[in-house]
């Protein structure tokens, strides 16, 4: 097992990822910006390094910085968390070939997943089900692409192969409405991603977002560890999190977990990662695969008592998985919701110094964040805070947890989307289990008129 490693990320995953190291035995580095000194697990690290000013772009984002933290400290290896490097090929690369060990997938398998065409193209080979879509990417031919979408069917969805955070796409229901629709997100991919190849999709209308979790390592072994429920989105981005999915029985779980875990042996696949699915008319259809650590992993934490941040450490240090696929078995259920420092209603961010700060406790209450009383939310990162998560025998059990550890939680200082969570754990569609993708944003929009 490794002796050190750089923990390159802040906020509450570089706290999730310092425990891991602690309870495995391995003395940690703190890689932070200046704006950063009082993280709590910058506090706790054994060793903490300032890799830059406050901008992500000079610090979490600054590569050089981040070896150099690796070099000056001896430390073996590099854990990114989410976000941030967590998915840079070129990094990951880098960090190999500096002498140190990135505690993740492979450059390679990275570089094939990071685009989603060439992503698509691979599962496609390892019998996972896709999207109907464009098998490749669109040109420029007006009449070849009207061709196309009138064979997969309106309405279709135009989508940037390098994007992410639910940016880069866009939905055409008609002839008339396409290739204006096509130069639009071309010209949008061209400047946020600094890559413009598009691809179309069929829309699905009305589906839940099911994701797997899997686990890989470097002897051949590969599991899944079931699926989580993140149907429950703004803006494309998650909201809250439930494993196991409401409404998924055991056979179709095993199915589409054992194709995900084939498809991780057919690549070579290194680490913790996960398939991302649209669910409609009981099918799964795989939109992408992010090849890290995610937000939302807690909740399969809490159903198979797997502590996924220490098989990374262990895959990543050579050491085979200490689980078979017969030793995962879900118990219970657990939901998170996404604590973010943002107004309640506009969701527009509200950084500042935390005055008070109660967490709410007793069985099944897990909470994940790094605030503390008197901790100052910096205004340069991503709004989220922290993650509560509840776990209970059933989920109606998990619900009525989630809404008593909401009733608890007091932050103050600061405006945080709690209100949100309260709401939703109230709602009798949520409750019901009947939520897909669209639904928070049509919930959100009555309220407001
Ligand atoms: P990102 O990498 O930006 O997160 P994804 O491909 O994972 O992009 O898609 C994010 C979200 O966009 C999905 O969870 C879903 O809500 C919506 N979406 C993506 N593709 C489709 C599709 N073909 N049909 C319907 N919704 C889609």
């Amino acid at each position: 097992m490794f002796e050190k490693i750089v923990i390159a990320n802040r906020g509450e995953i570089g706290l999730r990822i310092l425990r891991a190291c602690r309870e495995l035995g391995i003395k940690t580095v703190a890689a932070h910006s200046s704006a950063d000194r009082d993280l709590k697990h910058v506090r706790l690290a054994d060793e903490s390094v300032c890799i830059g000013p406050p901008s992500s772009m000079e610090s979490y984002l600054n590569v050089p910085a981040i070896i150099s933290a690796a070099e000056v400290t001896d430390a073996v290896a590099i854990h990114p968390g989410y976000g941030f490097l967590s998915e840079n090929a070129d990094f990951a690369e880098r960090v190999e070939q500096s002498g140190f060990v990135f505690i993740g997938p492979r450059p390679d398998t990275i570089r094939t997943m990071g685009d989603k065409i060439s992503a698509i193209t691979a599962m496609k080979k390892s019998g996972v089900p896709c999207v109907p879509g464009s098998d490749g990417p669109l040109g420029d031919d007006a009449e070849t692409n009207l061709k196309l979408a009138n064979e997969i069917g309106y309405p279709v969805i135009i989508k940037a192969a390098g994007g992410g955070g639910g940016r880069g796409m866009r939905v055409v229901h008609s002839d008339a409405a396409l290739n204006n629709a096509i130069s639009l997100t071309r010209a949008e991919a061209g400047s946020a991603f600094g890559n413009d190849t598009l691809y179309m999709e069929k829309f699905l209308e009305n589906p839940r977002h099911i994701e797997i979790q899997v686990l890989s390592d470097s002897h051949g072994n590969a599991i899944h560890l079931g699926e989580r429920d993140c149907s429950m989105q703004r803006r494309h981005q998650k909201v809250v999190e439930e494993a196991p999915a409401p409404g998924i029985s055991e056979e179709l779980r095993n199915q589409i977990g054992e194709v995900c875990a084939n498809a991780c042996r057919e690549i070579g696949y290194l680490g913790a990662g996960t398939f991302e699915f649209l669910y409609e008319d009981g099918k799964f259809y795989f939109i992408e695969m992010n090849t890290r650590l995610q937000v939302e992993h807690p909740v399969t934490e809490m159903v198979t008592g797997v502590d996924l941040v220490k098989e990374q450490l262990r895959i990543a240090s050579g050491e085979e998985l200490t689980y078979q696929q017969s030793d995962i078995k879900l118990r219970g259920h657990a939901i998170e919701c996404r604590i973010n420092a943002e107004d309640p209603k506009k969701f527009t961010p509200s950084p500042g110094r935390i005055t008070q700060f109660h967490q709410p406790g007793g069985p099944g209450v897990r909470v994940d964040t790094h605030l503390y009383n008197g901790y100052t939310v910096p205004p340069y990162y991503d709004s989220m805070i922290g993650k509560l998560i509840t776990h209970g025998n059933s989920r109606t059990s998990a619900i009525n947890r989630m809404r008593t550890a909401l009733g608890e939680l007091v932050i103050e200082g600061i405006t945080t989307n709690t209100p949100l969570h309260r709401d939703i754990m109230n709602d009798t569609h949520f409750q019901s289990g009947s939520t897909n993708i669209h639904y928070l944003e049509k919930k959100l929009a009555e309220a407001n008129s």
